[in-house]
C-alpha cells in the first residue's frame, strides 16, 4: 500500500541514487493530495525553510505503475534542484521551458523513467482517472 511514509522513502531513494550531488534536507516534505485530473504534482515553497512536494492521490492505486510514481516524483525533484519551489539558486527562467527537466533526468539516468511514464500517461490517464472517480461514485 502506498502512502506518505511510502513516498518518503521513494524519495530518499530517488535522491540516493540519482541525485547524490544535492545535499540532502529534512525540509523536503512529500505527500499525497487529492485526486484530480489535471496534474500528477507539484511542489512549493511553504516558508522560508520548506518545500513541499504534493502527489496526486490517485498515484496511490496499486494498478499506477511504479515507474510513473517513480518519474513523478523525481519530476518534482529536479524542479526542486533547479531552485522552482526550493530555496536553491534558480538555474532558469522558466520551470519547463526548454525541455529543461527531462533533460535534467535523462542527464541523471532517469531517462527510460521519464519516458515510460510519460507514455503511459499519454495513452492511459484519462481513462485511468475516469475508471478510478466512476468507481468511487458508485
Ligand atoms: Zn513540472
Amino acid at each position: 500500500m502506498r502512502d506518505n511514509q511510502w513516498l518518503r522513502s521513494r524519495l530518499d531513494q530517488i535522491w540516493s541514487e540519482y541525485y547524490p550531488d544535492v545535499p540532502k534536507t529534512e525540509n523536503v516534505i512529500i505527500h499525497f493530495s487529492k485526486r484530480c485530473r489535471s496534474r500528477l504534482g507539484s511542489i512549493r515553497l511553504v516558508d522560508e525553510r520548506v518545500s513541499e512536494i504534493r502527489i496526486n492521490g490517485l498515484l496511490k492505486e496499486k494498478d499506477m505503475p511504479d515507474i510513473v510514481c517513480e518519474a513523478v516524483i523525481a519530476h518534482e525533484l529536479t524542479h526542486y534542484v533547479h531552485g522552482f519551489g526550493s530555496r536553491r539558486p534558480q538555474l532558469y527562467k522558466y520551470p519547463h521551458r526548454g525541455g529543461v527537466v527531462a533533460r535534467e533526468m535523462i542527464r541523471r539516468g532517469l531517462g527510460e523513467s521519464h519516458y515510460a511514464a510519460k507514455d503511459w500517461i499519454n495513452t492511459n490517464w484519462l481513462e485511468f482517472y475516469g475508471e478510478k472517480m466512476k468507481q468511487r461514485n458508485a
